[in-house]
């Protein structure tokens, strides 16, 4: 028989984020179809009590709570002892817990701890003839597998945006307190969180919008001559206003190390495709952009998806975009930046 613990961390204003909701809502469906299973709810954090009171209808038989100073901030050695901690107390031969950065870093030690095995980067999670089945892509999300394991505990960590984030009723959790206290003082003091302004921090996965940039708004223009300056300036008032994910195309981000004109906000993380990362934001918006890969592979879990490009013939934007404006980025920039200002002030640096 198998226990299901759902594993959380609270974010810094005490509650879940939606990743961790959406593994709440796995856990317990899983748990619901593995016959005879318990259900734990785990959660980590300076003070877990709003966190544990907000899913206190999900249904889990005990809520354990690892809680205090050393566990309010991402650190990989009270983290490790939390989850640990978590994973013994409850007996859990099942763990479901999000792919978020602090749980990535985390969990593979409280695995090994355990004597037990993690997957990352899960896409679902069922039960197949009475066991545990993870999905996962293989090969730059080429070939999709379905897993099973018989190593307990089964460590697994759910990427964000692959189900419905688990919403009911909130309640009065009865928090059992579990002690993690570290056996020495950790070695790395955490003295704060510096994050860029909105407009540098252009990696957003929970934004409804993916917009993409391709090469296209360096090269030069009708006029002969490139405008980046100006692109770039179209582009962050852009995500300033919408607050949309930024991707970039590979020509894009590789321009940089050839001497060619760049937009200086871009890196290679902003990269999307097969040899970039695959998205899975609502929408997306694909603009001075003609390649394969952001279009097939970058774009495979995108829905709702449009492109601008001034070719009509781009047969990659006509073959994957539900709608291609052939048109001029610049100017359809330009004009949805003005619309955009319209409704909203821009908002300060
Ligand atoms: C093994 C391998 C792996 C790869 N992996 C990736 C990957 O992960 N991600 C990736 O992105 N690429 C990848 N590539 C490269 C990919 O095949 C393409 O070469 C690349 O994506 C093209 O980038 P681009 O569309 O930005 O540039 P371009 O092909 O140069 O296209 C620029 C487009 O901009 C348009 N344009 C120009 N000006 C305007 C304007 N004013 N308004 C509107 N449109 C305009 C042009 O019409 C053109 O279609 C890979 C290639 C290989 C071989």
């Amino acid at each position: 028989m198998d226990t299901v613990l759902f594993l959380a961390h609270t974010e810094a204003d005490g509650s879940l984020c939606r990743a961790a909701l959406e593994s709440l809502g796995a856990a317990r469906a899983l748990a619901a179809a593995l016959p005879g299973s318990g259900f734990v709810a785990g959660l980590v954090g300076a003070d877990v009590r709003a966190a544990a009171d907000a899913i206190a209808g999900c249904g889990a038989a005990r809520f354990l709570g690892v809680s205090g100073a050393p566990f309010a901030w991402s650190r990989y050695c009270t983290d490790v002892e939390a989850s640990t901690a978590l994973g013994r107390a409850s007996g859990a031969t099942i763990v479901v817990a999000p792919a978020t950065s602090r749980w990535n870093r985390a969990l593979a030690g409280a695995a090994h701890r355990l004597g037990g095995r993690i997957d990352a980067h899960a896409t679902a999670i069922a039960a197949i003839d009475g066991s545990p089945a993870v999905t996962r892509w293989y090969y730059r999300q080429r070939l999709e597998a379905v897993v099973r394991r018989t190593a307990r505990p089964w460590f697994i960590l759910l990427d964000p945006g692959c189900g419905e984030p688990w919403a009911g009723p909130q309640g009065t959790a009865a928090i059992e307190s579990i002690d993690a206290a570290p056996a020495a003082a950790p070695r790395t003091t955490v003295a704060g969180v510096r994050s860029p302004p909105a407009d540098q921090q252009t990696i957003r996965p929970d934004a409804k919008l993916l917009f993409v940039a391709g090469a296209g708004w360096t090269k030069a223009q009708p006029d002969g001559k490139t405008h980046g300056s100006e692109a770039e300036a179209l582009i962050l008032d852009f995500l300033r206003r919408t607050k949309a994910s930024l991707g970039s195309t590979k020509s894009l981000v590789d321009q940089s190390g050839e001497g060619q004109p760049v937009l200086g906000f871009m890196t290679h993380l902003n990269q999307v495709g097969q040899t970039g990362s695959t998205p899975r934001h609502a929408k997306g918006l694909a603009t001075c952009c003609h390649g394969e890969e952001p279009h097939t592979v970058g774009w495979r879990f995108v829905t709702a998806r449009r492109a601008v490009n001034l070719n009509p013939n781009c047969g990659w934007a006509q073959g994957k975009a539900d709608v291609l404006y052939v048109a001029d980025a610049f100017a359809v920039m330009r004009e949805l930046d003005a619309l955009l200002g319209e409704r909203a002030p821009a908002p300060k640096p």
